[in-house]
């Protein structure tokens, strides 16, 4: 190992002896002084050494360019002047590899580098303090999400990524060679999970990435994205919104207490709610009606009456339930005594939908004249309907996007940041 500690360890132990490793972050040469400012991905370390003080051979070593991969072994002591209180005085400064090429940006974030380039070269950005943030807070939600679904008594499955047909049955589908046949990238896990509950397995739940070949290019979209689902069975779109709203808050919840640090560094304070307000689609219709805004019922919310929206109700994170059976998925569950309007429901987040939802429909005769009034070929969905004549129950479910969900706890303005090695319209590289 080359190191004993990380830096936020070896923070706290002034007067022992460690071992650091990590890059140059800064370097200052003051001839009789030299200081180094060691960094992991915990934090930041000074170490500081003096000529006469400090073997010569260290301090030579200590002379090297931002970014080299180095270690230092030493005594930490407190300091007036390193910003952290302490400093390393080291008696061994090695370097474990040196830069032989020019770092594209600035890791210490003084020169702000353009999101394309930082995303060309992720593993540099990775390195500034604002990016690894990201990439923690991130790992808690997904962690929060699977922590919270085991706890509401939910198995996990691995639904497959290559598919015979539509799941949603839309036409943004990417295609693929599969040996003699053509086959698709999965759009959403839906049927899989549906047909999981069908199969007994009362509460299910998955994290998957899902292909969308949709040629927007927004802020919020991406080709591939990760998707959280739970389905559960004998429920209705009642207990599934109250399962979504418990997996969120827990989310929140436990971000807010375990990446107390990223979020600072994020300039973010999360506010964990106790709860989320409900609202219908009409409800909200109306208000915009009375607050002059025209929209008519039927219609999908933009972005624009999103905003619109938040400014009526003072807040922006909120249910839509009972949504028009017309925009939603044929496998929404029309309300009995008025068909018009389904079991379906998304969540905004902060402004952005970041999960959607609905009771399914559990009826095969009922799932064929859904099929049909989209104008989709109830012939291509056959292995599926099937699966709903062989005794399946009534159940819900929702999704939820993990790049959007941490693109808002974190303020990020673009969903790109959120996600490792994003897919867009242009970009496949890295
Ligand atoms: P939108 O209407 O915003 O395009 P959607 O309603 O088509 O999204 P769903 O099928 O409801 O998306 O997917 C469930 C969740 O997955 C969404 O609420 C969102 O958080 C996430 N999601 C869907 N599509 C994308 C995408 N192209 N990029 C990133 N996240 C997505
Ligand atoms: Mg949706």
């Amino acid at each position: 190992m080359h190191r004993t500690h990380y830096v936020s360890e070896a923070k706290k132990m002034v007067g022992q002896r460690v071992a650091l490793a990590g890059w140059v972050h800064e370097v200052r040469d003051l001839g009789k002084l030299k200081f180094v400012q060691l960094r992991d991905w915990t934090g930041i370390m000074q170490i500081t050494a003096k000529a006469g003080r400090e073997p010569k051979e260290v301090l030579d070593a200590m002379s090297q360019p931002k970014e080299t991969v180095i270690s230092a072994e030493g005594l930490v002591q407190e300091s007036k002047i390193a910003e952290a209180g302490v400093e390393l005085i080291p008696s061994k400064f090695t370097v474990l590899n040196s830069i032989t090429k020019k770092v594209p940006f600035e890791v210490t974030g003084k020169v702000p580098a353009d999101l394309d380039v930082r995303l060309d070269f992720r593993y540099v950005d990775l390195r500034t303090a604002g990016a690894s943030a990201v990439f923690k807070i991130r790992s808690e939600i997904a962690q929060a999400f699977r922590e919270k679904c085991r706890m509401l008594g939910a198995v996990e499955l691995h639904p497959p990524t290559i598919v015979e047909a539509a799941t949603e049955g839309g036409a943004d589908l990417f295609r693929v060679q599969y040996f003699e046949k053509e086959a698709f990238l999965v759009q959403s896990p839906q049927l899989y999970k549906q047909l999981a509950v069908i199969g007994g397995m009362d509460k299910v739940y998955m994290t998957v990435p899902v292909f969308r070949a949709e040629k927007h290019n927004t802020l919020t979209h991406l080709n591939e994205a990760l998707q959280m689902d739970l389905e559960m069975g004998f429920a209705d779109h009642r207990d599934a919104v109250d399962a979504l709203e418990a997996v969120v808050l827990h989310i929140l919840k436990r971000v807010a207490k375990n990446c107390e640090e990223e979020l600072k560094t994020l300039g973010r304070e999360l506010h964990a709610p106790s709860s989320i307000p409900r609202h219908t689609y009409t409800e909200l219709v109306e208000k915009l009606n009375e607050a002059g805004v025209a929209f008519g019922w039927g219609e999908d919310f933009s972005r624009e009456t999103e905003e619109k929206l938040a400014q009526i109700l003072g807040y922006s994170t909120y249910f839509i339930t009972e949504w028009p059976t017309r925009v939603r998925a044929f496998y929404s569950m029309p309300d009995e005594s008025n068909p018009e309007v389904c079991h379906a429901y998304d969540l905004n987040y902060e402004g952005l939908e970041i999960s959607s939802g609905a009771q399914r429909v559990h009826k095969p005769d009922l799932l064929v004249r859904q099929l049909e009034a989209k104008n989709l070929n109830p012939s291509d969905f056959e292995f599926y309907i099937n699966a709903f004549r062989v005794g399946a129950p009534p159940h819900a479910g929702w999704s939820i996007g993990l790049d959007r969900m941490t693109m808002k706890v974190c303020g990020l303005r673009n969903i790109r940041e959120a996600v490792l090695f994003p897919r867009d319209r242009t970009r496949l590289r890295p």
